[in-house]
């Protein structure tokens, strides 16, 4: 083979193993928003939707109003079990009534704690033979294969798949048993706060050098304790985003507290962190080649 036929044979193999990614911001919002579906993100892998993350209230209208194929969905991730991430899982679960499973989506989600349900005790409630949506019970048991993950703080799980990796890493929100979670697709890292304090380092090394960090900023800088205990500052938010170098910063669960506050937010993040912001709006995308 002549040099350039091999340059050609080369370039032609890397063009067929180049994946398109796109990441959409299904709901921006988080409780008391306007306009806003509540937590939800949508991973697209070369045209098709394979991973969403989260589904707060909303979310499933957003996700038909951008697609249609929920046969595409391969992965659930739920980061905790707090309504405004959560409510329209049930939704979910009853779309799947209308369409012709060949294969189980897998969801996972966290254990539980005394005063949250792990997610056997959360399912069961759903659409166990006593649960609220019992109707649903062979539904879900025929769609869904569940994978509960611990939610012990600093604690690193990975699951394999065909085409991607996932991580799951617990984090701190209050006494809410709580994931962060990281997508890695080829050279490609997506990574996901899910609602956190972040009091720990462990988030640092967890999103280490993200293509795309989105991250919570459910808090103005001058937040009371209470809400501290919950979420990262918007000062944390920068300094993770600049200790772990990621390459862009997308600002989401934007909600009545922080609407209005985003330019002096920003400054507190930007004291850290000098790359990329985008604050997140509803159907946003961004393309990863
Ligand atoms: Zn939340």
């Amino acid at each position: 083979m002549t040099k350039k036929l091999i340059l050609f044979v080369l370039l032609l193999f890397s063009f067929s193993n180049a994946v398109e990614i796109k990441v959409q911001v299904l709901g921006s919002g988080g409780p008391l928003t306007y306009k806003r579906a509540s937590t939800s993100y949508l991973i697209w892998i070369d045209g098709k939707s394979k991973i969403l993350v989260d589904l707060g209230s909303g979310s499933l209208l957003r996700f038909n109003e951008v697609n249609r194929n929920i046969e595409d969905i391969e992965i659930v991730l739920l980061t905790h079990f707090h309504t405004d991430h959560t409510v329209d899982f049930s939704e979910f679960v009853k779309s799947l009534y209308f369409y012709d499973a060949k294969k189980k989506i897998t969801v996972i989600a966290p254990d539980g704690n005394e005063y949250f349900p792990d997610f056997k005790q959360f399912t069961d409630a759903l659409f166990g033979e006593e649960g609220a949506y019992r109707y649903l019970s062979s539904t879900f048991k025929q769609n869904i294969n569940p994978i509960q993950t611990s939610s012990k703080i600093g604690k690193v799980k990975e699951f394999q798949f065909k085409n991607y990796k996932i991580y799951s890493l617990g984090v701190n929100h209050g006494i809410v048993p709580a994931l962060a979670y990281k997508i890695v697709i080829g050279n490609k890292i997506i990574s996901f706060s899910g609602d956190t304090s972040a009091r720990t380092n462990n988030l640092i090394d967890f999103v280490k050098n993200s293509d795309i960090f989105v991250a919570h900023m459910a808090i103005n800088q001058n937040s009371n304790i209470y809400a501290k205990r919950l979420h990262m500052t918007p000062y944390r938010i920068g300094e993770i985003a600049k200790k772990a170098n990621v390459k862009l910063l997308v600002l989401s669960h934007r909600m009545k507290r922080t609407i209005g506050h985003e330019e002096e937010n920003l400054k507190e993040i930007r004291k850290n962190y000098k790359g990329k912001i985008i604050l997140a709006e509803d159907k946003d995308f961004y393309i990863l080649k």
